[in-house]
């Protein structure tokens, strides 16, 4: 949290962590849901924390955007209907939207709060894409939502918090069930699942809860600086074994088909990020 010294100390893991200096402060209350902090750093630019944790800078976003959305997107090569859960800085709803085929964008975001901020302080991430006629905006728990939910998706995207607090649903069987039940048959779920070094119980809890409604149960990685601690894993599930053994040259020809531009998404990053380093496959193999 902010403290005198205009030093802003992340309090998401216990005895280590990362801290900005913080030039102007933009937002710092309580919202319905947390305590959102925004403010300014001379190397991230602005800074949204949650509850003590980092979730998106103005510098690092596209890293963390890029890949959920066109590593499932591009996989699936044909997703005309998209479910976002979380996502209120509209970053992945950006990126969702380069995609001309993607018809309708359902995200639903537990805080309007985090929307409404979002929009003032971090315009950049979603760049007028609340406005957009394919995006229709639900302000609810992403549980209830999917639980009560009677249509499918070609994509469903976890962008949600830690799993601490409102979050905490959103990493359970139940939601993996729902989900699943909620994807067309070569459907494909992504989820942010924490970093792999810091949180390897995180990774095997989701193995042990969602790997049973899928055919396909993996991660992927890509290194993003403010979530700290080595490379961020991302659960992917599909009953398409073969949405993630696309060679490269069919990748470069979806990708150029899809003419899109990208800062950190390339078709060889995209085959190379389903590589994943030793200690985090054991983890997933031995959950
Ligand atoms: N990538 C970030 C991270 O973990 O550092 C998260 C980005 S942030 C956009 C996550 C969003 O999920 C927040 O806006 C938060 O309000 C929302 N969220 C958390 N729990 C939720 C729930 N149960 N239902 C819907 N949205 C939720």
């Amino acid at each position: 949290m902010l403290n005198k010294s205009n030093i802003y100390y992340e309090t998401l893991h216990p005895a280590y962590g990362q801290y900005f200096e913080v030039e102007h402060v933009l937002f710092e209350q309580k919202t319905e849901q947390w305590h959102l902090s925004i403010f300014e750093n001379k190397h991230f630019g602005r800074v949204m924390a949650l509850n003590g944790a980092i979730q998106t800078t103005e510098k690092d976003e596209f890293v963390y955007h890029e890949m959920m959305t066109h590593v499932p997107i591009i996989a699936h090569g044909d997703a005309k209907k998209v479910l976002i859960i979380g996502g209120g800085d509209g970053g992945m709803l950006r990126q969702v939207l380069k995609h001309k085929h993607v018809e309708q964008v359902t995200m639903v975001e537990i805080d309007a709060n985090v929307v409404e901020m979002c929009k003032t302080y971090f315009p950049q991430h979603s760049q007028g894409a609340f406005d957009d006629d394919r995006v229709s905006l639900v302000i609810d728990d992403g549980m209830h939502f999917i639980e009560q939910c009677q249509q499918q998706f070609d994509v469903i995207i976890s962008d949600c918090t830690d799993p601490i607090g409102p979050g905490e649903v959103l990493f359970s069987s139940a939601f993996y069930e729902n989900c699943k039940r909620c994807l067309t048959e070569k459907g494909i779920f992504v989820a942010q699942n924490g970093v792999a070094f810091m949180q390897p119980e995180e990774l095997q809890d989701t193995v042990r809860r969602l790997s049973p409604y899928v055919k396909d149960c993996w991660f992927y990685n890509a290194a993003v600086p403010t979530y700290i601690g080595g490379t961020m894993a991302f659960a992917w599930a599909t009953d398409d074994v073969s949405a993630r053994e696309l060679d490269l040259t069919s990748l470069k020809q979806r990708f150029e088909k899809a003419n899109i531009s990208t800062q950190y998404y390339t078709p060889a990053l995209h085959m190379a990020s389903f590589a994943l380093p030793a200690f985090v496959e054991t983890a997933v193999k031995s959950a």
